[in-house]
């Protein structure tokens, strides 16, 4: 799944959140609870650097505009929750960059375990961004 939406969904849960270390690990569980819904993905991260590249960065844009546009008194805990929520594919930047992966075997295992994915899913990824955005975008201004 594109890491752009695993960030939008770690804002959401973020701006409801009681703090930030709860931001923080409810974000990571949602990676994974969205990682076992069927999305787009199945190939090397080699074969589709391109795309990677760009949501990486699309991804940290929207993290840099949901913390700039979100409330200074919740701001660490959506900050929290969209960094939770990342959390998990932190092994993809470090196989490139630096090889193997910075988590344990079985952390690996179940992630990779859990994948449902085809490459024929990116307008699923797309659509739900979109959506996400909306809800983020509507969620920041209930906060205001
Ligand atoms: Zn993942």
């Amino acid at each position: 799944m594109l890491i752009t939406n695993h960030v939008l969904a770690g804002a959401l849960i973020g701006s409801v959140a009681p703090g930030p270390v709860c931001a923080f690990a409810a974000g990571v569980v949602s990676h994974f609870a969205m990682d076992a819904v069927p999305h787009w993905g199945g190939t090397s991260i080699r074969d589709v650097l391109p795309i990677a590249v760009a949501d990486g960065l699309v991804g940290l844009a929207a993290m840099t505009l949901v913390a700039r546009a979100t409330p200074r008194g919740r701001r660490t805990r959506v900050v929290a929750g969209m960094l939770g929520a990342a959390f998990p594919d932190t092994d993809k930047p470090w196989d490139l960059f630096v090889g193997g992966s910075p988590f344990p075997q079985g952390w690996d295992d179940f992630h990779g375990r859990i994948q449902v994915e085809s490459t024929k899913r990116m307008p699923q990824e797309v659509l739900v961004a979109t959506v996400g955005a909306l809800l983020v975008r509507r969620r920041l201004a209930a906060l205001r």
